[in-house]
């Protein structure tokens, strides 16, 4: 016997119908890549999307076919993945922070026929354009004033593109399985892989990420996504914030720390989210001017392990709560979020921050276990690491073109790659990739707690731990920190300050002061160069041992 409910396909677009209807005076505000702030609304943002469908259209794109975006955080790509979304086209946000051949490797893959870009990637897009055959027109999203003379195939501004339609478009029904968007995982290694979003994984992803002990938000809400669209389906935020009628500051390109804090207090936003570099910045910014955030009440740090003197700071300095977060492109993004269930709620102190240092429990909708190499689940006693496997109507059940399949096991868990806890609770942590974990005599040391500790020190800005060959423990740990500036310190002064806080066999061989940490495009530590750089090191211990 079936259910005699209504049949209402989850599709993307009705998100920003509902945002139109229910809460379409709400703001959307942007700083513009050509400099002016600029304010709009969802109701202006729904008419401009049927447009953007309307004139897809026109140029020969249909149900299923790939649009490239190479844009930051506005207005105008918001009204882009609509229109997209309402088509049944599929938007591809490519990250402009990939080396230029990994940029048109993956334009080719997804076979785009149609880039559209903000201004600031239009030199880039010319000495590509030879390599991107597939690619028929490039909108470039600005006005006809601000159009650069370019050489671009088909070159248009947005806003006379979208200018020569009357937005008389009804948006598509379809299959609620029907590919809404694709990310490519910046994968440290071979190429780079595609993840396919539905418009249902999508949907339900939005529903999930707003729950209270998720992100929470709300249309009392001022949502301010620093991470940009082009990151892990902007964590779901360009869809989540008109879910709730939220409103919304979109940053623009300017995202060092006067521009964000210049935004967050002028806007009053309540709620933002992005990786800790960026949180890095903002707090250097606030620290060197003595500025406050009074209206900020939750930031959300995901990507990367939050060091945990940024969740202190955050919390005892500018009274703002921190939610850390975990996930991945393949989960949409969202895997865990630490928001505090009541056996840990009336934590205080050292206690809060050592469960708020934590990763998280998984919302509903996302089934999590860890296992050892043979597959075997392993306890929830918050000590043993096992490799984190995840499965939910949000997680990838395959990547594009069938790549790297072996990370789907037949169970239907994904095996994410990482390396974590859990405890009796369910809240989960990261020690480490599984590819970065440090095997020291046959133990496992966690490269991330280390590094999170390292940060600690009043002098390290940035630390990354690396294992390096040992003679007789196969690897052994070594420290590499960038330091605050104009500071200096000595190997032991760091060392004495880890010993204590972790197994004494984990402390690092040696440490290495260096001027700057290398990133992939995401802002992770990129551990495969600095393996690279490293690889030759010879610790002290080895000397001695020799
Ligand atoms: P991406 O798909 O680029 O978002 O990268 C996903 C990977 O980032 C995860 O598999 C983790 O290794 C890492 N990651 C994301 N969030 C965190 C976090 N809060 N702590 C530690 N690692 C994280």
């Amino acid at each position: 016997m079936l259910g005699l409910m209504q049949d209402w396909p989850l599709l993307c677009h009705r998100i920003i119908d509902h945002a139109a209807t229910l809460h379409g005076a709400r703001q959307v505000i942007s700083r513009s890549v050509e400099g002016p702030i600029h304010a709009t609304d969802y109701a202006t943002i729904r008419t401009r999307a049927r447009k953007v469908a309307q004139r897809l259209e026109r140029d020969g794109i249909r149900l299923g076919d790939r649009v490239g975006t190479l844009a930051w955080n506005t207005w105008r790509h918001l009204e882009v993945w609509y229109g997209i979304l309402g088509l049944g086209a599929v938007y591809h946000t490519v990250n402009p922070r990939l080396f230029p051949d990994q940029i048109a490797w993956i334009v080719n893959d997804a076979q785009d026929r149609v880039m559209i870009a903000d201004l600031t990637f239009v030199p880039i897009l010319e000495k590509l354009a030879d390599k991107l055959p597939t690619v028929e027109r490039y909108v470039i999203l600005t006005d006809a004033n601000n159009m650069p003379a370019t050489t671009l195939r088909n070159a248009v501004a947005y806003e006379d593109w979208i200018a020569e339609v009357d937005g008389d478009f009804e948006w598509r029904v379809f299959d609620e399985n029907t590919a809404a968007g694709m990310c490519y995982t910046s994968g440290t290694t071979g190429h780079p892989k595609g993840v396919v979003y539905s418009h249902r994984s999508n949907v339900l992803h939005s529903m999930i990420a707003c729950m209270p002990d998720a992100m929470g938000i709300s249309s009392r809400d001022v949502v301010m996504p620093v991470v940009p669209m082009f990151h892990a389906n902007c964590w779901g935020i360009a869809l989540s914030a008109p879910m709730m009628g939220a409103a919304l500051i979109m940053p623009g390109a300017k995202l060092d720390g006067p521009s964000v804090y210049e935004l967050l207090a002028k806007y009053q936003v309540t709620f933002t989210a992005a990786v800790p570099t960026v949180w890095l910045m903002l707090l250097q910014h606030l620290e060197a001017t003595g500025a406050k955030l009074p209206d900020l009440k939750r930031v959300v740090i995901g990507g990367s392990a939050s060091p945990r003197a940024m969740i202190k700071t955050f919390q005892d300095v500018y009274g703002v709560e921190v939610v850390h977060a975990w996930g991945m492109t393949e989960m949409s993004p969202l895997g865990s979020l630490c928001s505090l269930k009541p056996e840990y709620a009336g934590l205080e102190g050292e206690a809060r921050l050592d469960i708020q240092q934590k990763q998280g429990h998984p919302p509903f909708g996302v089934e999590m276990k860890i296992t050892d190499d043979a597959g075997r689940e392993l306890p929830w006693d918050g000590k043993t690491f096992g490799r984190l496997k995840v499965r939910g109507p949000a997680v990838a059940r395959a990547y594009y073109k069938g790549e790297g399949d072996e990370a789907f096991e037949s169970d239907g868990f994904f095996d994410t790659g990482d390396v974590a806890t859990m405890d009796a609770n369910g809240y989960m942590q990261i020690t480490d990739r599984s590819k970065d974990v440090i095997k020291s005599g046959g133990e496992w040391i966690s490269s991330i707690d280390l590094e999170n500790l390292a940060v600690g020190h009043p002098k390290v800005l940035e630390a990354a731990v690396i294992g390096v060959r040992h003679p007789k423990w196969d690897e052994r740990p070594l420290l590499i920190v960038v330091l605050k500036k104009e500071q200096t310190v000595t190997k032991d002064e760091l060392l004495d300050f880890m010993r204590g806080k972790v197994a004494h066999w984990w402390l690092p061989d040696d440490v290495v002061v260096v001027d700057d940490i290398p990133h992939t495009a995401t802002g992770k530590i990129l551990k495969t160069a600095l393996r690279d750089r490293f690889k030759d090191y010879v610790l002290p211990t080895v000397q001695a041992a020799e």
